[in-house]
């Protein structure tokens, strides 16, 4: 059965076909800067089957044409994986924002896309992008089904303690503000091969998962479930990100507005796309530029990159103390997967928990890897994430 995996951001498409239950990735491919491209440009189209890739700049004008030149491509004499489109059984679709109502994947119909839209108010940079991609589908396959699977669906089981602000009740209660927690897929799937990994039952685990990319969530996941998550009502709060400010007084909002006499829009937009490691930095959103600019005496780069460590540590910290104890801290996602002096600073000093990151391993690590000395209480390990398998399989599950 094939099953097509989209991830749809806002000027981009990420899709994946998969054949499934065999679990095998046919083809996948980028659209990138939809809407904003023009011929002539740099290539914004990459796909890829098995070694082979190819790369196009095809002006993209919106994600009609993006999803109808990605089946033009998966269906192509040269590039394709399919005879025809009819082949595509269902199509998996990443949802940022699934609210209070979506706690599985859902099979989607007019309802599910109108929800999707309204908790735009929950994740405006994001939800927007999701529903659209599941309406264009709809549109040039009416007979396929489409399944939303929410990055959110993971935290549901947050209890009170972990989930509430400390808000009026009422109001939150009226318009939903709660801690949702994101990046549900990924620390799903990196708590499960942990498992597998360290041959243990999940169930018997207690695990802090570290999803550290571009965007970061730090979670607490006891016996397979998620009990605590760094982000919030929205991907904005926790630890600092590439471009985000992460957790901040929200009295800084009231003062920025008053004084650089910003309005609500453009303090939203510093705090999203100006402020964590490039705000602080004033070099980059990225990890190895900041490395490489701290190797050369950056002070900024080299704070950033602190602050950074800090703030993760401390999430892990807090998170072992509320599930009174660990097993297991599991490192994830872009910077997780392959910044080794990230993971060491983050674990350096833990004698104390008779706990000894083995500095060869984590340095030389490829893949699954266990990371910490054999005379370790405290298991580290790297696990690479897979979001879009967990979109897949959830897809299939429906079928
Ligand atoms: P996203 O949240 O966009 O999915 P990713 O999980 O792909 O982000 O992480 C992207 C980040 O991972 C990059 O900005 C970069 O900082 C970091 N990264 C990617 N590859 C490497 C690498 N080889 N070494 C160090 N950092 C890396």
């Amino acid at each position: 059965m094939k099953v097509i995996v989209l991830n749809c951001g806002s000027s981009s498409l990420k899709y994946q076909l998969f054949d499934m239950p065999a679990e095998q990735v046919l083809a996948k491919g980028l659209v990138e800067r939809i809407g904003v491209t023009r011929a002539g440009d740099a290539p914004c189209f990459h796909h890829q089957r098995g070694d082979a890739k190819w790369e196009w700049n095809w002006p993209m004008t919106d994600h009609r044409t993006a999803v109808k030149k990605m089946l033009e491509v998966l269906t192509g004499p040269e590039t394709g994986s399919l005879k025809s489109i009819a082949e595509i059984q269902a199509v998996g679709h990443r949802v940022v924002h699934g609210g209070p109502r979506y706690t599985r994947p859902v099979l989607v119909d007019s309802n599910v896309v109108e929800d999707i839209e309204v908790y735009s108010m929950y994740a405006p940079l994001h939800n927007p992008a999701n529903a659209l991609g599941i309406r264009v589908m709809r549109e040039v396959l009416p007979s396929v089904p489409n399944i939303a699977v929410f990055d959110t669906s993971f935290h549901h089981t947050l209890p009170p303690q972990a989930f509430l602000y400390g808000l009026n009740g009422e109001i939150a209660g009226k318009y939903g503000i709660r801690r949702y927690g994101f990046h549900g897929l990924s620390h799903q799937y990196v708590s499960e091969r942990a498992a597998m990994f360290l041959g243990k039952p999940l169930s018997s685990l207690r695990l802090v998962t570290c999803h550290i990319g571009n965007g970061t969530s730090i979670c607490a996941v006891d016996g397979g479930k998620s009990v605590d998550i760094s982000m919030g009502m929205t991907p904005l709060e926790g630890v600092i990100m590439g471009t985000r400010s992460g957790t901040i007084d929200p009295s800084i909002v009231e003062l920025l507005m008053e004084k650089e006499k910003l309005n609500f829009q453009e303090i939203i937009d510093l705090l999203n796309r100006k402020s964590g490691l490039l705000g602080l930095s004033g070099v980059s959103s990225d990890i190895r530029d900041l490395e490489k600019a701290a190797r050369e005496g950056h002070r900024r780069a080299q704070g950033a990159l602190d602050v950074h460590t800090y703030q993760i540590k401390k999430y892990i910290g807090s998170y072992i103390f509320a599930m009174n104890g660990v097993d297991a801290i599991i490192f994830t996602a872009g910077i997780g997967e392959n910044s080794s002096r990230c993971r060491a600073e983050i674990c350096r000093h833990l004698d104390f928990l008779d706990t000894w990151l083995d500095e060869d391993k984590n340095r030389n690590c490829t893949g699954e890897a266990l990371i910490n000395t054999p005379d370790s209480k405290i298991k580290i390990a790297v696990i690479p994430t897979n979001e879009e398998i967990m979109i897949a399989r959830a897809t299939m599950a429906w079928k």
